[in-house]
């Protein structure tokens, strides 16, 4: 879905499974802006470098440059305040300061495209996505397709034994998986301790 409030900011995410056309679904809308000839920034968390850090790359291999930042809070300190289209891919990876930071920026008139994981490997909703679908304008769900039976696929089933959270890797170490053919494990971790309040100071400090 496409909105058009002139002059106004608002937030757009994209969220769903591995595999799902997450990715490709943000480098779309983003070109669409630059044919638009709207000014465009990308940024990406540093520490998904498996493939690349300066880009985002999709599964089938279609790629945008993108700035690599550490934390929510460098998206602002890097930001060109001419610019009027912020993609961020991979949001899942962020701590929930990417909430308030999006809602600064379509507070001050940004257009902001969100692309991440909705749900971690065992199935449950994945901070920071959850709060940014309840402060975004609009929300698209993409679906994987099932590796084992073709299905529609909303999860991302983890292949290799691991307790980490975070485990990054594509083909191999996921792979797509509907909800019949899902196969959680047991939970060993809980959840990712990330502070949950944080305040304007705290964001412009880059904390
Ligand atoms: P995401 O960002 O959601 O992980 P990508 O945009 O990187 O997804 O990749 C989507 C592409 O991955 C698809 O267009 C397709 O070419 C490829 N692909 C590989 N495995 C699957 C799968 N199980 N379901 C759907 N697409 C898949
Ligand atoms: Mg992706
Ligand atoms: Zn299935």
């Amino acid at each position: 879905m496409e909105i058009v409030i002139p002059n106004g900011g608002w937030i757009e995410a994209i969220c769903g499974p591995m595999f799902s056309g997450k990715s490709e679904e943000l480098i779309r809308r983003l070109r669409r802006a630059k044919i638009a000839r709207k000014r465009v920034q990308v940024f990406n968390p540093a520490y998904d470098n498996r493939y690349s850090t300066d880009e985002i790359v999709s599964h089938a291999n279609i790629r945008m440059r993108s700035e690599p930042v550490e934390t929510a809070g460098e998206i602002l300190d890097k930001l060109n305040w001419k610019t009027e289209v912020v993609g961020i891919d991979e949001s899942n990876f962020f701590s929930p300061e990417l909430v308030n930071v999006a809602n600064h920026l379509a507070d001050h008139g940004k257009q902001v495209i969100v692309a991440g994981l909705d749900t971690d490997f065992m199935g449950r909703p994945f901070p920071p996505m959850p709060a940014l679908l309840a402060v975004a304008e609009s929300i698209t769900k993409t679906l994987a397709v099932c590796m084992r039976c073709g299905a529609p696929a909303k999860h991302s089933q983890r292949l290799v034994d691991s307790e980490e959270l975070i485990l990054a890797g594509a083909a191999g170490t996921y792979e797509a998986r509907c909800r019949r053919c899902f196969e959680p494990g047991i939970p060993r971790q809980a959840s990712l301790n990330f502070p949950q309040t944080l305040t304007a100071a705290d964001l412009l400090n880059g904390a």
